[in-house]
């Protein structure tokens, strides 16, 4: 964006490229009027004079001048009621007054009357100059201020996103069409009424307390997604909001702003992805399980004897394809999941139960490695509300994970705990550990740490992202701390019923 504001130029009249400034002289002493046309003409403004308030105020009736400098004592109509008039018709005019020999009182009187600045007489051409320049500048910065608003104002009114900004009293400061239309808003303008008048919507409501709370030190943006039924067929549209505060010098909450996005197209496309590779995985399954059947009736030589050349060629292939069940497997997992193709049924569950029954599960695994897989003794729990599978699953993902990337001699350990309305389940290894820069990476589909060490653990990359979103599919949370070559460990947390 390119700053419009340039400096007055003195000089040159026409700055902005517009027009010249234009100057009005108002004096009952044609020496004045006449010394003051000629600088300023010189100077490139565009003067015009009278010679008493009456011709003034007519001429400033008929068209707008951007200063005007106003003899305070003239006969007639006296310099303070023109100065009052002016202010009425053009209130965007800067008047600067022109005082009698040591009139200061007059001058202070105009300046709390609405005046700019004054000019004492006599004056000379350089004074005359500093206080039109200074009337120029101010000019200026009024018209950059406007300009601003203007330009904020016809952008945000165009955006294809709605946009909405409160004052700190949850009062409507600003609202375009887009955000209108989001929230079915029809009559009446809602700027300067009380945000409950303008948005239902509870989330959104919570959102701008929440932003309108957040400490000066904190910032963080709030996001969610809203339904909202749309059109004359009522179709309902999946809305993307999110708020944040906005502040003054010092930090404080001077209000918030609302954005809000149509996501409905979006999500519709990654469903119908999800649907495919659900229905791709679906169909590979069946034939590689199939094939890898056949294999195993030969292994077995239950198709006749096989030389030993033949079996290990066999194996490596059986090795491969059931990798490649595996991964069809989790493929199908987790795009039923991100789909919506399964509904996840819950249920009042213990946990203790359900983290006992994976450790048996698990234990013949962690021995053949000589690891030590540990329960830590569980205190009280409450149930939850989840479903039993899912929670398995998620148990043996980490399970499993902690194992392979876990050394010979290691150890395991899986608990839970209370946490303020959380139930949370840990899962801590003594294993090889992740590099802080792909803490984030890892719930990532297919993302895997590649390390000396993590190299030769055969894996897919999609367990995590799995239980990543079995977690978020029952409002909780997923945590990990790790660090390299001391070990891990997976928290998750899923609230209580
Ligand atoms: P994978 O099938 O590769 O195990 P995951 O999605 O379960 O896929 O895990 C992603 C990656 O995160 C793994 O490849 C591994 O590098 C890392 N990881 C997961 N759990 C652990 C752990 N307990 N210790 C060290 N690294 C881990």
């Amino acid at each position: 964006m390119t700053d419009t504001h340039q400096q007055p130029q003195p000089g040159n009249a026409c700055v902005d490229g517009f027009q010249k400034t234009s100057v009005l002289i108002v004096d009952d002493e044609e020496r004045i009027r006449h010394v003051c046309t000629q600088m300023l003409t010189k100077e490139g403004y565009d003067v015009a004079q009278a010679a008493n308030a009456d011709i003034g105020l007519e001429m400033v009736a008929q068209r707008h001048f951007d200063i005007i400098l106003l003899d305070l004592l003239m006969p007639g109509i006296s310099g303070l009621e023109a100065l009052e008039q002016i202010r009425e018709m053009h209130p965007d005019t800067v008047v600067i007054v022109i005082t009698g020999y040591a009139t200061l009182d007059h001058a202070v009187n105009a300046m709390k009357n609405g005046a700019f600045d004054f000019v004492s007489k006599p004056f000379s051409p350089q004074d005359l100059r500093i206080v039109v320049s200074k009337a120029i500048e101010h000019i200026r910065t009024l018209q950059d201020i406007t300009n601003e608003k203007s330009r904020v104002r016809t952008m945000i009114n165009h955006l294809a996103g709605g946009v909405m900004a409160t004052d700190n009293c949850k009062v409507v400061a600003l609202a375009n069409h887009a955000f209108l239309n989001f929230v079915d808003h029809r009559g009446e303008t809602p700027i300067g009424r009380p945000v409950t008048d303008l948005v239902k919507d509870q989330k959104i409501l919570a959102m701008i307390d929440q932003a309108l709370a957040m400490p000066g030190d904190q910032f963080a943006e709030l996001n969610d997604e809203i339904t909202v039924a749309s059109g004359a067929d009522g179709e309902e549209r999946i809305i993307e909001v999110r708020c944040v505060p906005f502040r003054d010098r010092l930090d404080r909450n001077l209000g918030t702003i609302t954005v809000m996005h149509d996501v409905t197209a979006l999500k519709r496309m990654d469903q119908m992805k999800s649907e495919f590779v659900a229905m791709v995985s679906h169909e590979i399954r069946g034939p590689l399980n199939s094939v890898l059947m056949q294999h195993k009736v030969i292994l077995d030589e239950l198709a006749g004897e096989i030389t030993e050349k033949q079996r290990e060629i066999l194996t490596r292939a059986y090795d491969k394809i059931s990798a490649l069940v595996e991964l069809s497997t989790e493929l199908l997992d987790l795009a039923k999941m991100e789909s919506g193709l399964i509904a996840v049924d819950k249920e009042r569950l213990q946990l203790a139960s359900i983290l006992e029954d994976q450790l048996a599960f698990h234990l013949p695994k962690a021995q053949s490695k000589s690891i030590a897989l540990e329960l830590i003794p569980l205190p009280e729990l409450p149930p939850v509300l989840a479903n039993r599978r899912n929670m398995e699953e998620v148990l043996s993902n980490l399970i499993t994970n902690a194992i392979n990337y876990t050394p010979e001699g290691g150890r395991v350990a899986i608990g839970a705990e209370i946490d303020g309305l959380f139930v949370c389940m840990k899962v801590s290894d003594t294993g090889y550990g992740i590099p802080k820069e792909e803490l984030d990476q890892i719930f990532k589909r297919f993302y895997r740490v590649k390390t000396e060490k993590t190299r030769l653990v055969i894996g897919t990359g999609l367990g995590l992202p799995i239980v990543k979103k079995i977690v978020e599919t029952h409002n909780g949370h997923i945590q990990v701390q790790s660090e390299e070559g001391q070990g891990s460990t997976f928290t998750v947390c899923i609230p209580a019923a």
